[in-house]
């Protein structure tokens, strides 16, 4: 059975000054699967998130979540619209707790004003807790090693409770058994019927993890299949665009 069209979009363009990054894309994610957005560096994956993140405004396009069209003016719209992304670059702020961090922008208030400390404790734990993640919520995150600091921005990601999760080169810098952790996020993630978009170069991964795969060559659509009918030779084939 085919599960519902989650996410849609429809021939997204984008230009910055001299290059046009994106040139009519088209992305389907179906709900509770995994597709993979593959390509060489500058094939433009990362900016078409940003145009559904809300992070860059498109050119020319539409963008449908559950069939209605959504354009998000920026990432706090985009996360209160079910929308979530953990990005290639970590962006946190390194001199706060991981608490501090997860929830940033969005401190649980008392009687809307206080932040509430001992709320903003437990749910961070009840979060960790859901998601075997094992870091002390008081961590100053700069005393942290990359990859665990990766882990809280997955972490974070997954806590908006959004429809689509969207991971940016995620495993760069993760340890062989936190990639298999995250896998079992991810799983976590489709069971709840989310539909998750995961950016990788490791064929390995992508050939494991997804149900779909698009590739993408110098801002364009090259081709959208089902990840049972691909091979590693293929991807690349038509990743480089020749033999
Ligand atoms: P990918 O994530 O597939 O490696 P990107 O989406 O980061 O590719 O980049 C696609 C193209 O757009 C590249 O040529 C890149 O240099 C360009 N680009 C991306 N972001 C910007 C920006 N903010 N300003 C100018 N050019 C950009
Ligand atoms: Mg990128």
């Amino acid at each position: 059975m085919e599960q519902p069209v989650l996410l849609e979009m429809r021939g997204i363009s984008k230009e910055f000054p001299g290059v046009k990054a994106l040139d009519g894309v088209n992305l389907t994610v179906r709900a509770g699967t995994v597709h993979a957005l593959m390509g060489e560096n500058g094939a433009g994956k990362s900016t078409l998130m940003k145009c559904l993140f809300g992070i860059y405004r498109k050119d020319a396009g539409q963008i449908f979540l559950e069939g209605k069209e959504i354009d998000f003016k920026n990432s706090k719209d985009a996360l209160e619209n079910g929308v979530a992304m953990v990005h290639q670059e970590l962006n946190q702020a390194l001199t706060r707790s991981v608490q501090d961090n997860l929830w940033l922008g969005r401190y649980p208030k008392l009687a809307g004003i206080m932040v509430d400390e001992a709320g903003m404790a437990k749910r961070t734990k009840e979060i960790f807790e859901t998601l075997d993640v094992h870091v002390n919520p008081r961590t100053i995150m700069s005393t942290m090693p990359v990859s665990q600091r990766q882990m809280v921005e997955i972490a974070k990601a997954v806590s908006y409770d959004a429809k689509i999760v969207v991971f940016d080169e995620p495993t760069s810098s993760l340890t062989e058994a936190e990639v298999e952790h995250l896998f079992r996020i991810i799983d976590m993630l489709k069971k709840k019927g989310c539909g998750i978009i995961y950016i990788s170069h490791k064929m390995e991964e992508i050939l494991r993890i997804s149900d779909d795969v698009t590739i993408m060559r110098d801002g364009q659509w090259v081709a959208t299949r089902p990840a049972g009918e691909l091979t590693m030779d293929e991807i690349i084939r038509l990743m480089v665009g020749r033999e």
